[in-house]
């Protein structure tokens, strides 16, 4: 094969991300719920409250408890200061201090990096983010390193002529359909997906069935190995 452009999603594509917020929601959920609201009425307001303020206010650990807070405020019977307190220890759950990599993700990039041209592609705050690239000691891996405050088809072309990319070579590779997947077949890249195993739901979207060759759908990330 010749030389591949690819761009790897980071967040529960190289490192697990999406578990932490699992964690701290089972915490809020469990601190809410009482009979008569349901562990999964709250789950769901939490959702919906916590997509809002993302899609206002950017997709970031603090924005994540800013709408664990809104949702406390909304669904408890009475608002005190330990309730308050509670859910800002959420955060206890959400350190990025050392990130936790994906099974063999540091072995696969270092073979695919002698055989192709690797960028990193993440959606959030772009100092929260960074941190977690420095962190993982995975940059040496990667020519580029890109923090982007969303990704649709605008911003995918966009990084093919910044980083002088060839359409027809480059691929995104990530977790999320709504995010890596459908954003990229868009602006015509082709397109890997490699699920995890709890997606959250506002991760998930929609596209039209792909022209063959254009999608790869893998279990895990060594996977890559077989196709590139
Ligand atoms: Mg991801």
């Amino acid at each position: 094969m010749s030389r591949q452009h690819l761009i790897f999603d980071a967040d529960d594509t190289l490192w697990r991300s999406g578990h932490k917020f699992g964690a701290a929601s089972a915490e809020f959920c469990e601190l809410l719920s009482r009979p008569g609201l349901s562990v999964e009425r709250v789950q769901e307001v939490l959702d919906q409250v916590a997509k809002l303020t993302y899609d206002t206010h950017g997709t970031t650990t603090r924005n994540y408890l800013r709408g664990a807070e809104i949702t406390y405020r909304l669904l408890a019977e009475e608002v005190t200061p330990d309730g308050i307190a509670r859910v800002e220890a959420l955060s206890a759950h959400l350190s990025w201090a050392e990130p936790e990599l994906i099974d063999g993700v540091f072995q696969t990039l270092r073979q695919l990096r002698d055989r192709h041209d690797l960028l990193l592609l993440t959606r959030g705050d772009d100092e929260e983010q960074q941190a977690k690239i420095d962190a993982s000691g995975l940059i040496s891996h990667f020519r580029a390193t890109i923090v982007v405050p969303d990704k649709d088809a605008r911003v995918y072309t966009d990084v093919v002529y910044r980083y002088g990319l060839d359409p027809e070579l480059t691929w995104m590779i990530g977790n999320s359909t709504r995010y890596d997947i459908a954003p990229a077949l868009e602006a015509g890249l082709r397109a890997v997906h490699i699920p995890e195993e709890n997606p959250w739901g506002p991760e998930q979207g929609r596209f039209p069935e792909p022209e063959d060759g254009m999608l790869l759908r893998l279990s895990t990330f060594p996977d890559l190995l077989h196709h590139f």
